[in-house]
């Protein structure tokens, strides 16, 4: 529904939105069925035309756009192919944003221009199994040894855990209490030492893997040290970024099944005449649309306030929560409005309604959302330990 969508990146989405149709929207189905990944050619594909540099500099070959046109072209993948727009989320709002504003140039320069030409992916390992929403509880140790560091530890629900090539792992660099001792650094694939659980089965997010990532004295040299001990702070505020992404694919998810709502209900026809004609579907409709325009609203403002550079904290969980609930909320009413045909595989979307779950999980649960939004409002920290 373009008509929703002017932001000025239409000639981006435009394109985005052709590609996304005619290349990954007919491997999205088997992708779920199969919980099989993106294969990789087609991620190099995406680096190749251009959709994974969008939001980083010209130097390390990306297009040096403002963030809201990579967030326009994520939306486009993801209403097609969640897995396909995953990898365009990852590479344009994920870890290595955190490279890209807090690495040192020879980091940007060792590992962005991977990353954005489709060849290698970064995952991000915060979360652990006794550290979700409590992050700054983490356990996963650093420590300094001659020439870097010994990782022991194990991080959990790592998406394209045991994909990736890199993974952005914080952890405790120093004896230092809650977050004043974690930093971050980056362990690659084939270090001695790192391995991976198994795949989860999870409810949605079928063609994204997720696994634990599980550091048994991963020796990592003191140039894959990202952030020191002590900036976790500055971790979070890039992190906003990823947080605007994950709240795209949302939006992506409510676009889409309110889209294909607005279709079928003209179609389908009951005692006699077309879904839409009773005016309790239209009021349903209604409310659709409704919760969809106040999510991208509020993206639009983050992501435009942002520019190219950093989102404001407070406007990203505005925005994340209220993406996050509308998806979960539209795609239930979608589901609702299909009968049967909603329930079924066939349609997507189930397929929709699970992948909204995830997301809402991800990157940190409305309610911690809500917290921040009040920490954030009244410029104050509440304890959640005291
Ligand atoms: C699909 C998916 C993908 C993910 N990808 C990644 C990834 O790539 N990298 C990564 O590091 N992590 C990832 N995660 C992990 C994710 O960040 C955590 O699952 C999330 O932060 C919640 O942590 P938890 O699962 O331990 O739940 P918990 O923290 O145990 O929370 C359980 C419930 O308690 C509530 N709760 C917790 N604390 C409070 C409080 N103080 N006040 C009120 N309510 C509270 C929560 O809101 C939630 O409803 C992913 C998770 C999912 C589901």
């Amino acid at each position: 529904m373009t008509a929703y969508s002017a932001d000025g990146h239409e000639e981006i989405r435009a394109l985005a939105a052709r590609v996304a149709e005619e290349v990954y929207a007919p491997m999205a189905e088997d992708l779920d069925v199969h919980r099989r990944p993106l294969p990789v050619q087609e991620r190099r594909r995406l680096g190749e035309l251009g959709f994974l540099g969008i939001a980083h500099p010209e130097r390390y070959g990306g297009s040096g756009a403002p963030l809201a046109e990579a967030l326009a072209v994520i939306e486009e993948f993801a209403k097609q192919c969640r897995p396909a727009a995953f990898q365009v989320f990852e590479a344009n709002t994920g870890p290595a944003q955190v490279i890209g504003h807090l690495g040192t140039e020879e980091q940007r320069e060792r590992w962005l221009p991977g990353i954005i030409s489709g060849e290698k992916t970064m995952a991000v390992a915060i979360s652990e199994p006794d550290a979700g929403s409590a992050a700054t509880d983490m356990r996963t140790l650093a420590k300094p040894v001659d020439g870097g560091y010994l990782l022991e530890g194990t991080k959990r629900w790592i998406s394209n855990g045991g994909e990736a090539d890199q993974y952005l792992v914080y952890a405790r660099l120093s004896d230092a209490p809650g977050a004043k001792g974690i930093g971050a650094l980056v362990v690659e694939k084939g270090m001695a030492g790192l391995s991976f659980g198994q795949q989860e089965r999870l409810m949605g997010f079928r063609g994204i893997p997720s696994a634990d990532v599980i550091f048994d004295g991963v020796f990592v040299p003191e140039e894959n040290v990202v952030v020191p001990a002590g900036d976790f702070g500055k971790l979070f505020t890039v992190f906003s970024i990823e947080r605007l992404g994950n709240a795209t694919m949302s939006l992506a998810i409510g676009q889409a099944a309110l889209d294909r709502t607005i279709a079928y209900v003209q179609e389908r026809e009951q005692f006699g005449k077309p879904l839409i004609e009773f005016q309790s579907v239209q009021v349903t409709l209604a409310d659709m649309l409704l919760q969809v325009e106040a999510a991208r609203l509020l993206i639009q403002r983050a992501a435009a306030a942002a520019g190219t550079g950093l989102p404001d904290p407070l406007q990203v969980s505005l925005a994340k929560c209220t993406a996050n609930e509308m998806a979960k909320r539209v795609s239930d009413l979608a589901m609702q409005l299909h009968g049967g045909n909603g329930y079924t595989e066939e349609y997507g979307i189930e397929r929709l309604h699970r992948d909204a779950h995830g997301w809402a999980i991800a990157g940190g649960t409305p309610t911690m959302q809500r917290i921040r939004i009040v920490s954030e409002l009244l410029g104050r920290r509440f304890d959640q330990r005291a």
